[in-house]
């Protein structure tokens, strides 16, 4: 994994689309992601600093049209409260670089019962 950039140098870097829902908290719309159906065995790593995010194992259809996980890599991700859009939800990053992965919500599947929300565009996936 890289160690985090600054926010004018992952401008220069990554695709427009890619900087504006990892550094600017943006959101793709629902089923139009790279990764909601995708089904391989593998791990989801961080699209800004490579870091190891999610197994596929944890990974779970929820039907609303993004890459869906009941479980995150041990201590991947950092969890903040995000008050927009007039309600609190919690938001998810990357532990290592800050990047804005999506919202955790609590009505995932077992053994958790969490549902980590996720932008296909902050991920990309390694297949084993
Ligand atoms: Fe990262």
């Amino acid at each position: 994994m890289k160690p985090k950039l600054s926010d004018e140098e992952y401008k220069k870097i990554l695709p427009e689309f890619t900087y504006y829902v990892t550094r600017q908290k943006g959101t793709e719309r629902a089923f139009s992601g790279k990764y909601y159906n995708h089904k391989e065995v593998g791990v989801y790593h961080c699209v800004c600093c490579d870091a190891p995010l999610f197994n596929s194992q944890t990974k779970f259809d929820s039907g609303t049209g993004w890459p869906s996980f009941y479980q995150p890599i041990q201590g991947a991700i950092k969890e903040l409260k995000d008050y927009s859009h007039n309600m609190l939800r919690i938001e998810v990053v990357c532990a290592n670089c800050d990047a804005h992965l999506g919202h955790v919500f609590e009505d995932g599947p077992a053994p958790t019962g969490l549902r980590y929300c996720i932008n296909s565009e902050s991920l990309t996936f390694k297949g084993e």
